[in-house]
């Protein structure tokens, strides 16, 4: 009935049952969606939005997966994917509008063959601009507010909604539409005109400090933790001796201690138990709970 209502929207054929998360997600873990589904317009998600709101169906939109552990128990109702399926990217002069599927690195790519400057940052950010809003990504003193212009959004009633940069309420790690229930369509950026071997040389600059300090061999969801105010994630990790604790097939990282790996066929449960206990150590020690940025779906003991 779900999936017969679903295709209606989306098409004969579109809609995936029962489909393993741990192929969408950087960690590798997470058990099945009942429901997967991937809008191929904006029309197309209002649409879903709508039917899983008249309906009472519980809904989960996923971007690139890179900043998600998901239950191995996997998750009821419909996961909404935005990936390559609505990932436009346009440039008019020093603005680019891109589709929330669109990948981070790509939209920066586009940055730099069109010399526009500001999105240096973004280039070793595995994420979707979708997530990248939400998540208020940033890396190297710059972050997506530096950037951001305009967002359209839908609402849980599947009608689109235009946010200004004021309304997005960005803040470290954070934006409304962590708590306001909108999907993320589209986002203008603002960049400036520069150099484009400048520009170049900046993102290759960030890469090589990515490559040096974290574990980007291994399966992760970058740093699991958020910074707590005045201090670092991973040097509070790191006095509390866990650097390279593993827990069942987690481990913390042995190269970057902000960092939970998947170092050998971890499950969900395994990733979720190293980051309980490792915020139980850093409480005892320091006093300070680490908040996960990783965003947790579904179920756990
Ligand atoms: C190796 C590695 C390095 C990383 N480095 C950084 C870094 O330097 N800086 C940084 O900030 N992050 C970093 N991350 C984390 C991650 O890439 C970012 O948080 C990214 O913005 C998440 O985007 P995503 O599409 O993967 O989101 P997902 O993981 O798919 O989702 C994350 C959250 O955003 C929501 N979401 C996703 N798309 C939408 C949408 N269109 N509308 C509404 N909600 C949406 C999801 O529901 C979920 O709550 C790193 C991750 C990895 C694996």
């Amino acid at each position: 009935m779900i999936k017969a209502q679903l295709e209606s929207i989306l098409g004969a054929g579109s809609v995936l049952c029962r489909q393993p998360l741990s192929q969408y997600t950087s960690f590798r873990v997470g058990g099945p969606a009942e429901y997967l589904v991937r809008p191929g317009d904006y029309s197309q998600v209002a649409q879903v939005i709508a039917y899983c709101a008249e309906n009472g169906i519980q809904w989960h939109v996923l971007g690139r997966g890179t900043n998600l552990l998901v239950s191995d128990k996997g998750l009821s109702g419909v996961v909404i994917a935005l990936g390559d399926n609505l990932a436009r990217i346009s440039v008019a002069g020093a603005k680019i509008v891109a589709q929330a599927g669109a990948s981070l690195p790509r939209v920066s790519s586009v940055a730099l063959v069109n010399s526009l400057a500001g999105l240096e940052f973004a280039s070793g950010i595995p994420g979707s601009v979708g997530g990248a809003v939400v998540m208020n990504a940033g890396a190297y003193d710059g972050e997506m507010k530096d950037v951001l212009r305009r967002v359209l959004a839908v609402n849980s009633q599947g009608e689109l909604v235009t946010f200004s940069l004021q309304e997005m309420e960005l803040g470290y790690r954070s934006s409304a539409f962590q708590s306001n229930g909108h999907i993320v369509l589209e986002a203008e950026l603002e960049l400036l005109p520069g150099d484009a071997r400048a520009i170049q040389e900046k993102m290759n600059e960030f890469n090589r400090r990515r490559w040096e300090k974290q574990p980007l061999d291994k399966a992760s969801a970058g740093s699991t933790f958020k910074r707590p105010r005045g201090h670092y994630a991973g040097q509070l990790i790191e006095s509390c001796n866990l650097r390279g604790m593993t827990l069942g097939g987690a481990a913390v990282s042995e190269k970057h201690c902000g960092f939970i790996i998947n170092a050998n066929q971890a499950t969900a449960q395994d990733i979720f138990n190293l980051i309980r206990k490792v915020q139980e150590e850093v409480e005892k020690k320091h006093n300070i709970l680490l908040v996960p940025e990783v965003k947790i779906w579904g179920e756990f003991q």
